[in-house]
């Protein structure tokens, strides 16, 4: 008895609640406690002064320019770090050894994060500060400059530079170009590396599949192409007279007078005349854009270019002739330019552009790249999914090579409800979401499924773990757990608080937790930190004079409030929500219903909203 007693007693046994508490970065003058910036919140400021060239002849694009660098960290920096996207092409890089395959989009699209073969690099021709040249090495698609001197804080420097690179023909899914009449670019100019206050230097690679981490700033760019190309491009351009026709310039107009129209300002027929009349020379097209993150451009001949505006936004689509289904697009894109601005925030700048070409889908700050789908449903889904990332990651502007959850999954979650209401009313519209659920029937599979929190470059099934199930995982968290008007209050503040800023995930875990007035820390561990599944069940019923004793399970790793269907003998039926705290002393919970009725069923989930692994314990008849 002694002896057994002292071995209890020296047992440890470690806290297994689903409901402890989530283990994250102690909040900092940055970071507050609340999840919202702090009052020592800094970030660094870029703003490029850019030239770029784009030679036809031998698709090598020149640029030079200056970058403004404001340290506004409490360090002095000795170094800066550049990323140099294109090297991921270079010979011999990390991609081009790891020869990954394709990863498997929804509706059989195929994202190739590969140059197909193409081996080109980029070569820095000058990168200088007050007239001499810095000491560069390059790793990779990284470059690390030595500073003449550290930078002490508050103060600034401008680096001169050169560069040019050859132009891929597939640029790893985010950019390319057709022959040498059409090109999408993108990661195209040297761009400051994030210094910030959780990892200092973001040194990550680019190898593909986790995407971009950048400081914000503000771009002036002067692009010459041919002289017949047109050029779509970040920012507003800032010589409509040197550039524009008088037509064109009138027909722009109109849209601005009638707004909802959708106006032609180059119509198919002038697209392929155009096409067919190339004219000499050059033209140099300068954009401005202030608080942005990047910035991208296309240009081509012969393309279609219609225009509309929502709330003084132009909204601009340009596409080849022989892309039918854009004719809609503009129309797409306005519905959900005012759908988005509604549920996340005002879209910010004054124009978004939409590109139709090769790449399959990519956003950059006011332009993205969508191709031509014969489907009116993906084409809808493509154009809508990069304009939702206007806001996620473009105003938001969190780690992409890290969480993709925080950009793609967030932005996913927002589609659903775009989706929904373009096709209201429709067997689409009306469905659309359940698509979610059989998704993690065939994907989230024990053993192979990864947890949320992974890198993006380190997923198996990005589409599920990075889109789908960060879209499942907020659907519920606003039907089931916390309410749909207080979920909407607490993300679109966080969205408004961040916006121009650089979220880490405990920065969201805190907003959503403090302004919901919930502990969700099972919550995020559940779904974002494991792979924990979801089995709730109803094992029996007893009843006595006036109660009911509903004994529940819960007999997967997930926690989650339940939802019970009642019907009774007497044909009614009622909905009960039990809290979550029901699974505070177990898994076990005996439910009492005061009631003098006779149960005839009780139905576990029966909006049927919950991934739940085995369905079939969810339901007891009489
Ligand atoms: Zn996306």
């Amino acid at each position: 008895m002694f002896v057994f007693l002292a071995i209890a007693l020296q047992q440890s046994i470690a806290d297994s609640s689903p409901f402890r508490a989530l283990p994250m970065p102690a909040p900092t003058p940055s970071r507050s406690v609340a999840g919202a910036p702090g009052r020592g919140y800094w970030q660094q400021r870029a703003d490029y002064t850019l030239e770029a060239t784009l030679d036809t002849a031998t698709n090598i694009l020149r640029g030079r320019g200056r970058i403004y660098y404001v340290n506004r960290s409490a360090d002095a920096l000795d170094h800066v770090w550049v990323q140099l996207d294109q090297n991921q092409f270079a010979p011999g890089s990390i991609s081009a050894v790891l020869n990954q395959p394709p990863l498997q989009f929804a509706g059989g699209v195929v994202f190739d994060f590969s140059g197909k073969g193409f081996v080109g690099g980029i070569t820095v021709d000058r990168f200088a500060a007050a007239g001499r040249s810095l000491t560069t090495k390059v790793f990779g698609t990284m470059m690390r400059v030595e500073l003449p001197r550290p930078l002490a804080p508050n103060l600034n420097i401008t680096f001169d530079i050169a560069w040019h690179f050859p132009i891929p023909p597939y640029g790893g899914g985010r950019m390319g170009r057709v022959g040498s009449r059409f090109y999408e670019l993108g990661q195209w100019y040297p761009r400051m590396a994030v210094y910030d206050d959780v990892h200092g230097w973001n040194t990550l690679p680019f190898l593909g599949a986790g995407e971009f981490y950048l400081e914000f700033g503000d771009f002036d760019v002067s692009l010459t192409v041919p002289a017949g190309f047109q050029v779509a491009a970040t920012g507003a351009l800032a010589n409509p007279t040197a550039i524009r026709t008088p037509q064109e310039r009138a027909r722009l107009a109109g849209a601005f007078t009638s707004p909802g129209q959708v106006v032609q300002v180059i119509t198919r027929q002038e697209a392929i005349a155009s096409a067919a009349r190339p004219v000499p020379g050059t033209r140099t097209w300068r954009f401005t854009a202030s608080g942005v993150r990047d910035f991208a451009w296309a240009a081509g001949s012969g393309l279609r270019w219609d225009a509309s505006t929502w709330d003084g936004i132009l909204i601009q689509t340009f596409y080849h002739p022989d892309a039918a289904p854009w004719e809609e697009a503009n129309t797409m894109l306005r519905f959900a330019l005012r759908h988005f601005s509604g549920a996340l925030g005002q879209y910010p700048w004054p124009q978004i552009s939409a590109v139709e070409g090769l790449v399959e889908g990519m956003e950059y700050p006011m332009v993205i790249y969508c191709p031509s789908l014969q489907k009116r449903e993906d084409q809808y889904w493509v154009l809508m999914h990069e304009l939702g990332h206007q806001w996620f990651p473009m105003q938001v502007g969190s780690d992409e090579r890290r969480y993709p959850w925080m950009d793609e999954g967030f932005n996913t979650f927002a589609d659903y409800d775009a989706a929904e209401a373009f096709f209201k009313g429709t067997a689409y519209g009306d469905t659309v979401r359940r698509e979610l659920l059989s998704a993690y029937a065939a994907t989230a599979i024990p053993g192979s499924e990864q947890p949320m929190i992974t890198k993006p470059d380190e997923v198996r099934q990005l589409y599920w773990t990075a889109y789908q199930k960060p879209a499942l995982m907020l659907s519920i968290l606003r039907e089931a757990v916390v309410g749909r008007a207080e979920f909407d209050r607490a993300f679109r503040e966080y969205a408004r608080r961040w916006k121009g800023k650089h979220p880490q995930p405990a920065d969201f875990f805190r907003t959503m937790g403090t302004l919901t007035g919930r502990d969700l820390d099972w919550f995020w561990r559940n779904w974002i930190y494991t792979t924990a599944r979801l089995d709730q069940a109803v094992d029996s019923v007893r009843s006595s004079a006036d109660s009911a004793f509903l004994y529940l399970s819960n007999r997967g790793q997930m926690v989650l409030p339940v939802t019970l269907e009642l019907r009774y003998a007497d044909g009614s039926t009622e909905t009960r929500n039990l809290p979550v705290e029901m699974w505070d002393l177990g898994t076990r919970f005996t439910y009492r219903l005061a009631t003098a009725k006779r149960l005839s069923s009780v139905v576990v989930d029966p909006r049927r909203i919950y991934p739940d692994v085995a369905r079939e314990n969810n339901s007891w008849k009489r």
